[in-house]
């Protein structure tokens, strides 16, 4: 999955696709396997009309991967790149990423009375309760709860946006934790995406974890 070689992308090209994800896929699906730096992410997804530079690029990037389930690289998932340089490992997209089906506005106006304006996440027993609004203690920033979806999305794909009982307000942080690092389907933690998202430190620490587990000289 990780390029052999770092080649960096020579990429200069215009991109006037009508959206920043649009311009940002088309820029990685142009250099697959090769190193996109900052940039070049940047040139990309400028408004090719204004020139303006948007604000937002970061989250179009992250969603490529968790909405598109394209497998970009960053120096998490592979020690030669350095921060903020990006990689698209190949054009296969993770199936996990089927177009998303979200609630009506009413229901999710249900489901947010339900939760009393405050993330339903539960981690042993414990309730996260971050409210809409309110600063994010560990993550930073503003919470800003948004539907997540409790039961696998091929269930009943047509009836759920109508059904609160399916659908749960989450802060950003834990709908990272849980496209990210939890399966849907089959109920189990995703540990080698905590691993790539984890520090060194914490990469290191798992590792002397599984020395010792294993015996070194296994
Ligand atoms: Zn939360």
């Amino acid at each position: 999955m990780i390029p052999t070689e770092k080649i960096y992308s020579a990429d200069d090209s215009k991109y006037d696709q009508k959206s920043v994800s649009a311009r940002l896929e088309a820029l990685f699906l142009n250099n697959v396997g090769l190193v996109v730096p900052r940039e070049q992410i940047i040139a990309a997804a400028r408004n090719p009309i204004t020139g303006k530079e948007p604000e937002n690029w970061h989250q179009r990037l992250s969603e490529l991967r968790t909405d598109k389930g394209y497998t970009i690289l960053s120096a998490r998932d592979w020690k030669a790149l350095k921060p903020e340089e990006y990689v698209l490992a190949n054009v296969e997209r993770r199936e996990t990423a089927a177009k998303r089906v979200r609630p009506t506005p009413a229901t999710w106006k249900q489901v947010m009375a339900r939760a009393e304006n405050a993330c339903e996440w539960r981690e042993d027993g414990q309730l996260c309760g971050l409210k809409e609004g309110a600063i994010d203690p560990i993550g930073g920033g503003t919470v800003k709860l948004t539907p997540d979806h409790t039961t696998p999305h091929s269930v009943d794909p047509n009836s759920d946006p109508t059904d609160p009982t399916h659908w749960q307000a989450l802060c950003g942080r834990h709908q990272v934790m849980k496209k990210n690092f939890w399966d849907g389907a089959t109920g189990k933690v995703n540990v080698i995406a905590i691993l790539q998202a984890a520090s060194v430190e914490q990469k290191r620490q798992a590792l002397s974890f599984l020395e010792q587990f294993f015996g070194r000289d296994r």
